[in-house]
């Protein structure tokens, strides 16, 4: 019989700050100081944007053009619509319960703001940043994007009309998830209606946390509510949800990379030599060019 994940923490949304002018983010990991910068290893940083109403806008609300290099960002709209453009030519618009899988790798320049009508009128927002660290061997991958709309995510439905889970990455209970992914992980979507209960296995040994993205819910019989991070220990398999609202949760789950981490800014490597090698490339426009 499988053994429960018991819960390690769970915790409240950090003080919000904002990232540009359109994201208003949550830092759960890894500035909070309540989790390492490798307790949730591969996931390096979760930024939550919690949900919020934008007023309409004149300029498009985002990011400007910055660099990434060394790991993949994963960019999640739960709310409103996102935009994106880098400089190894790929750009797209993502909508409600699509997700933009971009990997940095090498290294690129882009830019990222709210999609041009939804920036002019504005609206409800909710959206999640990832960033899921590459194993070395892999961080000199040539930069790609992963465009997965909700549609080409793996759908199940829940017995009894219960709910449904969207793989993103990885799998549940045989169902697959799109992502091309360079470690083992698993990204789903879990909606449950208030009421039901699901039970489901994640290895042992790797890190899994559960956001709480819309309603309120029980995990092994404690109760966290919206916009709170369930931390599981690494002691066992088993999870049991009991959705005490309708709710949405973003469930998080990899095997750990254990690799030295030198981490600045937007640059995530193994160590300090090659993140002023990034700056260096960077600034002598070895990531290409884009125009802000
Ligand atoms: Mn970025």
């Amino acid at each position: 019989m499988a053994t429960k994940k018991s819960i390690e923490n769970i915790i409240a949304p950090p003080p919000p700050h904002m990232v540009g002018d359109g994201f208003r983010v949550h830092n759960f990991f890894p500035n909070s100081r309540m989790i390492d910068k490798k307790r949730m290893s591969p996931f390096f940083l979760m930024d939550y944007g919690s949900k919020i109403e934008f007023g309409p806008s004149k300029n498009v609300r985002g990011v400007g053009v910055h660099p990434h290099a060394g790991f993949e960002t994963v960019t999640i709209a739960y709310h409103g619509r996102i935009a994106h453009h880098d400089s190894a030519g790929h750009s797209g618009v993502i909508g409600e319960g699509d997700v933009q899988w971009m990997t940095a790798g090498a290294g690129l320049l882009h830019k990222e703001y709210h999609e041009e009508t939804f920036s002019k009128t504005g609206g409800l927002f909710q959206m999640v940043q990832l960033w899921v660290n590459l194993p070395a061997k892999s961080k000199k991958t040539p930069p790609k994007y992963q465009e997965i709309t909700n549609a080409k995510m793996g759908h199940l439905e829940i017995e009894h009309n219960s709910g449904s889970v969207e793989v993103i990455a990885g799998e549940f209970k045989g169902v697959k998830g799109p992502a091309y992914t360079f470690t083992p992980m698993n990204v789903y979507n879990l909606k449950l209606n208030k009421g039901a209960k699901l039970s489901f296995s994640l290895p042992k040994n790797y890190n899994t946390g559960i956001l709480v993205i819309d309603g309120t819910a029980k995990f092994n019989d404690e109760a966290a509510a919206e916009d709170h991070f369930v931390l599981f220990k690494n002691d066992g398999e088993e999870i049991t949800v009991e959705a005490t609202e309708d709710t949405a949760l973003l469930v998080l789950s990899g095997e750990p990379i254990d690799e030295p981490i030198a981490a600045y800014g937007p640059f995530l490597m193994n160590h300090w030599d090659e993140v002023e090698q990034a700056i260096q490339d960077v600034n002598s426009g070895k990531f290409g060019v884009l125009e802000d």
